[in-house]
C-alpha cells in the first residue's frame, strides 16, 4: 500500500509526486508514456503577464504566484536531478504587424495597466534595438520584463530523474480506473493489477475526464500544433510574441540554439493530426515577424491536447470522492504553474489543508458560480 498513487507522469503528476515525496510520502507514478502528452509540446514559457485574458484575474494571480516561485523550484530542481532546466529570463516582447495589431496591442496594455501590471510600450525602433531579428514592417511592441520561459522537456526529464531519487516509483502501466472502496478513492486499477493507495492524485492531462471511477469533470482536449526549429543561436534575446494581422504566434528561444514556433488553439478532441494548414500558417506568421527563420532547420512537428477547462483555469485539491485529489486541468499554463501546483498539492496531502493560493481553484466552483457551466 503507498501513501499516494499519482496517476499521470506529466510535468503536473511528476512535480507533485516529487514535492509529496519530499514531505515524506510514499509516492507511485503510474504513466505508460511518461512526458508523451501535452508536457511534450510545451513552448515553456512562463508568462502570466502576456496570457492574461479579459476575465481571468483569478488565474492571472495564481500564474503570478506560480512565477515567483520558479526561480527556487528551479534550482532545487536542477541541484536534485543534476542537470539543467534552462530558465530563461530575458523576458517577452510582443509585437503587432498592422496597424490593426498595434490597436489590439494598445488594448492589451490598457488592459495590463488596469490590473497593476509591469509592461512598457516599445516603437518600433525600440522593439528593434531589443530584438534586431525582428522584421521592418513591425509596427510596435511592448515589453513584458517579467515573462520568461524554461526548457518544458528538460524540466520533465529533471523531474524525473529528481522523483527517484526522492524514493518516487514509476509504474509504466495504463491507468483503467480508480478503484473506490467505502465510497472513497481506494487505489488504481491498471491494465495489470490493483495499486492500493490510501490517497489518489488525478493528473491524467487532457485524459482526467475520461477515466472510470473518477466523478465528471469538465476537462476537454484543446489541440495545439506546434514546430520546433534549429540553428537559432543569438536570433532572439527573448520570447517574442506577435500579433500578425489579427492572429496570434510565438518564438521561444531554447538549449543553445532552438526555437519553438506556436501554436494553433483547436477544438477537435483528439485529433492527433498535424495539418498543412497548421504548418502553414505558423511558419508563415513567425517569417512575417523574424525572415530568418525561414533559413532555420525544421526538426519537428506535433499537436497534442492542452487540458481545457471552461474558465481556463486549473482543478486542483479536494474532489466530490474522498481520497481523490486533482492537478489537471491547466490548458495553455500548466509549465508555469507546475510549481505552484506540486506545492499546493503536496501541502494538502501531507497535512490534509489546502493553501489559500488553491482555494479559488477546486471544482466544485463550477457548481457555485452559473456562469462558468
Ligand atoms: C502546443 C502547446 C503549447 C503549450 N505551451 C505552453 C507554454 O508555453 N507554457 C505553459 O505554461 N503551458 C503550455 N502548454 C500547456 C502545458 O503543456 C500543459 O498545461 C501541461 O503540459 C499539462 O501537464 P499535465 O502533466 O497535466 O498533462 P500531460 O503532460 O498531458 O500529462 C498527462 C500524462 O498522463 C498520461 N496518461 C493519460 N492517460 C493515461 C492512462 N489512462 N494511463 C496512464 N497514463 C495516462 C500521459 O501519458 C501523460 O504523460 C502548452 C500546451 C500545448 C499543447
Amino acid at each position: 500500500m503507498t501513501d499516494v498513487a499519482v496517476a499521470g507522469g506529466g510535468l503536473v503528476g511528476l512535480a507533485v509526486a516529487w514535492r509529496a515525496a519530499r514531505r515524506g510520502l510514499s509516492v507511485t507514478v503510474v504513466d505508460d508514456a511518461p512526458g508523451a502528452g501535452a508536457s511534450a509540446a510545451a513552448a515553456g514559457m512562463l508568462a502570466p503577464v502576456t496570457e492574461a485574458g479579459y476575465r481571468e484575474e483569478p488565474l492571472l494571480r495564481l500564474g503570478l504566484d506560480s512565477l515567483a516561485r520558479w526561480p527556487a523550484f528551479a534550482a532545487e530542481l536542477e541541484a536534485a536531478a543534476g542537470t539543467p532546466v534552462g530558465l530563461r529570463t530575458a523576458g517577452t516582447l510582443v509585437v503587432g504587424f498592422d496597424e490593426d495589431d498595434v490597436r489590439e496591442l494598445d488594448a492589451l496594455h490598457a488592459f495590463q495597466r488596469e490590473l497593476g501590471l509591469a509592461a512598457h510600450r516599445l516603437t518600433p525602433r525600440e522593439a528593434r534595438r531589443r530584438e534586431p531579428a525582428l522584421a521592418t514592417r513591425v509596427r510596435g511592441g511592448l515589453l513584458v520584463e517579467g515573462d520568461h520561459s524554461v526548457d518544458g522537456r528538460a524540466v520533465h526529464a529533471a523531474l524525473l530523474a529528481a522523483a527517484e531519487a526522492a524514493g518516487v516509483v514509476l509504474v509504466r502501466d495504463r491507468v483503467a480506473e480508480v478503484v473506490t472502496d467505502g465510497g472513497r478513492a481506494g487505489g488504481l486499477r491498471l491494465a495489470s493489477r490493483v495499486l492500493p493507495a490510501d490517497r489518489v492524485v488525478l493528473a491524467l492531462g487532457a485524459r482526467s475526464g475520461q477515466l472510470p471511477g473518477v466523478p465528471p469533470l469538465p476537462v476537454r482536449p484543446v489541440k495545439g500544433q506546434v514546430l520546433r526549429l534549429a540553428g537559432a543561436a543569438g536570433l532572439l534575446e527573448g520570447t517574442v510574441r506577435a500579433l500578425v494581422r489579427g492572429r496570434q504566434v510565438y518564438l521561444v528561444p531554447y538549449g543553445g540554439d532552438r526555437l519553438v514556433v506556436g501554436a494553433t488553439s483547436e477544438d477537435r478532441g483528439f485529433d492527433a493530426r498535424v495539418t498543412a494548414g497548421g504548418v502553414h500558417d505558423l511558419l508563415h506568421d513567425a517569417i512575417d515577424v523574424v525572415p530568418e527563420v525561414g533559413e532555420l532547420e525544421l526538426t519537428e512537428t506535433l499537436a497534442r491536447w492542452r487540458p481545457g477547462t471552461p474558465d481556463n483555469a486549473p482543478l486542483l485539491g479536494p474532489s466530490s470522492l474522498p481520497g481523490l485529489v486533482l492537478a489537471t486541468g491547466h490548458h495553455r499554463n500548466g509549465v508555469l504553474l507546475t510549481p505552484v501546483t506540486a506545492e499546493a498539492t503536496a501541502e494538502l496531502l501531507a497535512t490534509g489543508e489546502l493553501p489559500e493560493v488553491a482555494a479559488p481553484f477546486t471544482a466544485d466552483r463550477f457548481e457555485r458560480s452559473p456562469v462558468w457551466s
